[in-house]
């Protein structure tokens, strides 16, 4: 049984699952690391306990101080239950078209929540722009800057990488995850580079990202478009400089809901889009390097995160992803 002394040494040391499934279509054991039992439920947390941590070494965050930052919504919940812990504040800037249960999670922890129009990065009005601007213009506030700060996949090279090691006793062939900040993949790449350079690291990149062309060609170009959340990316952020990536592959939104679909089926497991993304993206790895070999993914968030868009049928038809239609 593990025992903590206080809520932040929560954060991490997650289960890894044996993804029964997937394992069986592709004949090798496709395991996933249970991100969502993180206290804020999602991969996030570790990122923004890391980010808090490395501010107040440094001297930026001081007592009382305010922590901003711009995110698809996990980031932030994640910064306010860190901030709520260690006596901060916290100002979250959104786009408004992310779920509802993540505005209604990160209100309830006591942030303040300001929401935007979604915008293009070169849009002044982005969410990471406005974000920046409120910290400027706040008294003893920091940027979380998860993007560019690379105190993000740090979190990850020192937490995610070396727990996935030990728990697959240094028996592993591949890693694969998608990107929103880069930080997981970046990161959790590195890390296990250092353990085994042999260990192939796969970029899942959703519709709408450009980091599959970009890694396959050179040139970032996003293609298609996706209703995930907090991942797809269309720059190289500072967490994603120097990212090990050996392969890459592009999974669409019908393909990561089917796998979303039977995951909570089958195996019950019941997680976010971007999790079956990761899934997907597992098998095809799975299926490049052939039979028998062990891979690791990410699972991101809880489906619980997501009732109303991906479990919501009417959500689902109103963007051209009935469930007919992902289930094929
Ligand atoms: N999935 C979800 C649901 C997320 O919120 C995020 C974070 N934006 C990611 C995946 C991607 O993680 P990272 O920022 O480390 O690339």
């Amino acid at each position: 049984m593990t025992i903590a002394q206080n809520s932040l040494d929560l954060i991490g040391n997650t289960p890894l699952v044996l993804l029964k499934g997937p394992s069986e279509a592709t004949g090798c054991e496709i395991w996933g690391k249970c991100e969502y039992a993180n206290p804020g439920g999602s991969v996030k947390d570790r990122a923004a306990l890391y980010i808090v941590r490395d501010a107040e070494a440094n001297g930026s965050l001081r007592p009382g101080g305010t922590i901003v930052e711009g995110t698809a919504g996990n980031t932030g919940i994640g910064l306010a239950l860190v901030a709520n812990a260690l006596g901060y504040k916290t100002i979250i800037v959104m786009p408004d078209n992310q779920s509802a249960e993540k505005m209604a999670t990160i209100r309830a922890l006591g942030a303040e929540l300001v929401l935007v129009p979604p915008a293009p990065f070169a849009n002044p009005g982005h969410f990471v722009h406005t974000s920046r601007r409120i910290a400027e213009e706040t008294d003893n506030a920091i940027w979380a800057n998860q993007f560019d700060n690379i105190a993000n996949r740090k979190s990850h090279i020192f937490g995610t990488a070396e727990e996935i090691w030990a728990q697959m006793d240094g028996r592993i062939d591949g890693f694969t995850c998608a990107a929103g900040t880069g930080g997981t993949i970046a990161g959790t790449g590195l890390g296990l580079k250092a353990r085994d350079e042999k260990i192939t690291i796969a970029l899942t990149d959703p519709h709408g990202a450009g980091l599959y062309n970009y890694y396959q060609c050179g040139e970032l170009k996003p293609e298609g478009t996706s209703v995930a959340e907090g991942i797809g990316q269309n720059r190289i952020t500072a967490n994603l400089e120097g990212a090990p990536i050996d392969t890459q592959f592009r999974i669409s939104d019908a393909e990561g809901l089917a796998v979303v679909r039977q995951l909570l089926d089958e195996e019950g497991l019941c997680l976010g889009l971007s999790s079956g993304i990761n899934v997907a993206g597992a098998m095809a790895l799975a299926r490049q390097l052939g039979p028998g070999k062990r891979i690791a993914t990410i699972l991101c968030d809880s489906g619980f995160r997501y009732l109303s868009t991906l479990y919501n049928p009417e959500w689902l038809a109103s963007k051209g992803l009935a469930e007919t239609e992902a289930a094929a």
